[in-house]
């Protein structure tokens, strides 16, 4: 569905196969190329520790970056358009949670929407407690308010140390 209104939606952009770095900066600018949508914002880009459910399977680390966008996609439509983008960029989905991707696009926020659908649930719910997701969210709306979670600032703050140690930027100026 169409909106007359544009909203404001934050998406987190997550790659660790096949040049992640390469992989981030195609997203960017695919995701501001959307229809119905105009690129806002960008964050940097953050090296990250891979989230893994097995100790034992080796992954390469994640580049990171959260993107703010302004669209008149409905956030199920939106979130059509990020999955038709990740198999653009070669993800699959094997069995494992959390394997290693191409690409990953996270819808994180969409305005002050709560909704929860076994499809689509915004904020993203774990969105609270992932310092790849805050940090780069802070860098670009550090005021900005999670809905049932408090601002930005202070999740970031409060995010697990060993999360903190694991997330670094790497040197790329936002536009
Ligand atoms: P995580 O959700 O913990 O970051 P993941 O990104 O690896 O894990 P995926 O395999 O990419 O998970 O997505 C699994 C399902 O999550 C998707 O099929 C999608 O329908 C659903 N989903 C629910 N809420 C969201 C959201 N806010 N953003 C993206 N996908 C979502
Ligand atoms: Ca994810
Ligand atoms: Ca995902």
């Amino acid at each position: 569905m169409i909106q007359s209104e544009k909203m404001r939606v934050y998406i987190g952009v997550g790659s660790n196969l096949n040049d992640p770095v390469a992989q981030v900066k195609t997203a960017l600018a695919a995701l501001g190329a959307l229809p119905e949508t105009s690129s806002v914002q960008h964050s940097s880009l953050y090296r990250s520790a891979p989230l893994t459910l097995d100790a034992a399977v080796m992954q390469p680390d994640y580049i990171n970056a959260v993107a703010a966008l302004d669209t008149r996609l409905g956030s199920i439509q939106l979130l059509a358009e990020l999955q038709a983008l990740e198999r653009c960029q070669g993800r699959t989905r094997g069995a494992q949670r959390w394997g290693a991707r191409t690409l990953d696009l996270d819808l994180l926020l969409y305005a002050d929407r709560q909704d929860k659908s076994e499809e689509l649930t915004v904020p993203h719910p774990r969105l609270h407690e992932r310092s790849f997701v805050l940090y780069p969210l802070f860098e670009i709306a550090p005021d900005l308010h999670v809905p049932g979670q408090g601002s930005v600032r202070d999740l970031a703050a409060h995010c697990r140390i060993h999360d903190t140690l694991s997330c670094s930027p790497l040197c790329m100026t936002s536009s």
